[in-house]
């Protein structure tokens, strides 16, 4: 196929095999009711009411005058996302995320010294358990929370059994990092009727998986403050549905995908807003696709004012800059 027809072609053949939102966007989901089309007003305010963007929560300036925030996260899913069909080669292929694909991340970050975010199903961390300590010795990076098995958890269908393997997640972790983590991001971004319910009440700072928005926000839950704040990602700003087989055996010119990441990068430096990447390392920790992601780094911190942070770092920032500024509405008189 010619370059150009592929070109064309592409953005068809990622909708026809986009696994996760195509599915969720055509086929009925069990505990999702669909919406029908003779549904009253409120009854579609209520049909959408589960999880939904609260205020902006975009600060006027990041820390130290800083223009822009920017956040690699890398998803390590390594075998798991095999695990409904364990055949050895696929798995070979998620194994590599852990013998080749982590390290050459690693390596590049302490090159650039920038920090990331790491989330990990607590069973790809028991499969390579020396990936935590590899990712902690640098003492720059953050580990979130990223399932117990990679479980779809609309499919689990059992809150009770959800919760528990949350519970357990959580405490994965925490023994292997000796500090609980923070952050959360569902796997394959697929949250249940109970997800946000029970991570709000697990206390996480900040969840990492919806859309709504370019820029952090309130976390709403049928219309109440959940408290957590969003840290919104995208499947633009994502390598999956760029790289894998899977997802169209798209696999383009890493140049290319630079060239969207760049783009989306530029963007967000003029409206001073931030840009959250997310990657795996068994897909992105391939030579030439490291190679393009070192161009972008080198590209970004090309530019004056650029703050490479966790999102960690950004949510404690945002939640920091949003109490003060409560503070600051509640003296009187101030205007703001
Ligand atoms: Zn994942």
């Amino acid at each position: 196929m010619s370059s150009n027809l592929r070109m064309l072609v592409l953005p068809f053949v990622l909708r026809l095999f986009s696994a996760p939102p195509a599915a969720g966007q055509e086929q009925p989901v069990p505990g999702f009711p669909p919406i029908p089309i003779d549904a009253t007003e409120e009854q579609v305010r209520q049909g959408v009411a589960l999880a939904r963007a609260g205020q902006k929560l975009a600060p006027k300036a990041w820390p130290n005058g800083a223009r822009v925030a920017v956040c690699l996260s890398f998803d390590v899913d390594n075998e798991l996302l095999w695990r409904s069909a364990p055949l050895p080669v696929p798995l070979s292929q998620g194994e590599y995320g852990a013998t080749t694909g982590l390290p050459r991340v690693l390596d590049l970050l302490d090159r650039q010294s920038i920090p990331a975010s790491f989330y990990l199903p607590a069973m790809s961390a028991a499969l390579h358990p020396q990936m935590i300590q590899d990712i902690l010795q640098r003492k720059r990076h953050e580990i979130g929370v990223h399932g117990w098995m990679h479980e779809n958890l609309p499919t689990v269908g059992d809150a009770a059994k959800e919760e528990e393997l949350l519970t357990r997640s959580i405490e994965y972790l925490t023994k292997a990092m000796g500090k609980r983590p923070v952050g959360f991001r569902a796997p394959s971004w697929a949250f249940s009727q109970s997800t946000l319910d029970q991570i709000r009440k697990a206390g996480f700072l900040y969840d990492s998986s919806f859309m709504a928005m370019d820029e952090p926000y309130e976390l709403l839950a049928n219309g109440q403050n959940t408290g957590m704040i969003e840290l919104p990602i995208n499947w633009i700003a994502d390598d999956y549905p760029y790289y894998e087989p899977e997802a169209g055996g798209s696999l383009p010119d890493p140049q290319l995908v630079f060239e969207v990441y760049k783009g989306e990068f530029d963007v967000a430096y003029q409206e001073h807003a931030m840009f959250i990447l997310t990657m795996h390392p068994h897909i992105t920790g391939h030579r030439s696709r490291i190679a393009a992601l070192e161009k972008l780094i080198i590209y970004m911190k090309s530019k004056p004012g650029v703050w490479f942070a966790t999102l960690e770092q950004v949510a404690d920032y945002v939640k920091t800059q949003r109490e003060r500024n409560r503070e600051v509405e509640k003296q009187p008189g101030t205007e703001r």
